[in-house]
């Protein structure tokens, strides 16, 4: 197969396992115990039953340890305290940093190979992707301080409420709370350029490029940083994205096929919403409250 790389993405120096995740395997794990089904479904190809994401040869088995132990923090420190007990942690640092920056760093050379559209991009906006790649690269080795001038951002938008539901489509809490996908987004005029990785409630953003509007909240930095700072704000940009992203993913569940249909019906009757996929039906629940029974239509 082809889908890898010859050589670690990160060492350059030895082969990497056939099956490295792109996004940490302890989502997957949190999706699958908490979704009141045993398996998973991805946007894009919603058919396509997933047990635990996407795997291709990324990294030896030296630097997927040494990325392990960040993600091992980031599960047990701020991930699972987040989605079991509503817990946002009031600071992170350097782990929490290091961790992000390798998921973008998989994110992108991920999709550098699997991009559905590679002329989406200018040659500008590659060159910059490239860089910014380069740049993890040395920061992750040790060779540097921050992947600056790229900015790392962390935001917990799954698990506060948004107070004006206007506009937004059914799926919505589903989508912020719950949805695991990775993109990297242009806009069109060239102003803004980033890698994305939504992983449950949990966004964050390699900025590349921005020369929109300014976006100074939940960006992290290598060393202790408050998650939320009060005085920042969040561009516009972000939520259209954010929304963008959440039609995308009802579209595609709307064009499933009805043997699939037939099969998620049989699974959600056999669902667990009580105790494991309780957070699901949460979910569920809130998109009824917000949206009523259109938010469960199926369109013919
Ligand atoms: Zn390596």
């Amino acid at each position: 197969m082809t889908e890898g790389f010859q050589k670690c993405i990160l060492c350059r120096t030895d082969p990497p396992i056939n099956n490295s995740h792109v996004i940490p395997k302890f989502v997957f794990k949190w999706m699958i115990a908490t979704g009141g089904s045993k398996y998973l479904r991805y946007a894009g190809a919603p058919n396509k039953r997933v047990q635990d994401g996407i795997k291709v040869p990324l990294l030896c088995v030296s630097c997927e340890r040494q990325i392990g132990d960040t993600e091992n923090d980031f599960s047990q420190k701020i991930f699972l305290p987040s989605v079991n007990n509503n817990v946002i942690p009031k600071r992170i640092g350097a782990t929490q940093y290091r961790f992000i920056c390798s998921l973008h760093f998989r994110t992108i050379a991920y999709l550098l190979k699997h991009t559905s559209d590679p002329d989406f991009y200018s040659s500008k906006q590659k060159r910059l992707i490239l860089s910014t790649f380069m740049r993890m690269r040395h920061y992750l080795k040790g060779e540097s301080y921050s992947v600056s001038p790229a900015k790392l951002y962390l935001l917990p938008l799954g698990l506060g409420e948004i107070g004006n539901l206007a506009g937004l489509p059914t799926n919505w809490h589903r989508f912020i709370r719950r949805q695991t996908e990775i993109d990297l987004f242009g806009s069109d005029s060239g102003k803004v350029l980033g890698s994305y990785v939504k992983f449950g409630p949990w966004v964050s953003v390699c900025l590349i490029e921005n020369k929109g509007e300014p976006w100074t909240i939940g960006e992290i930095f290598p060393r202790s940083t408050k998650v939320l700072n009060r005085h920042g704000m969040l561009p516009n940009y972000l939520f259209d994205y954010l929304i963008e992203r959440a039609r995308n993913s009802q579209e595609a569940m709307g064009k499933i096929s009805d043997r699939q249909n037939a099969i998620i019906d049989e699974n959600f009757k056999k669902a667990d919403f009580v105790d494991a996929g309780k957070q699901m039906l949460d979910a569920l629940h809130a998109d009824f409250e917000a949206f009523g029974p259109d938010a469960f239509r199926r369109k013919k």
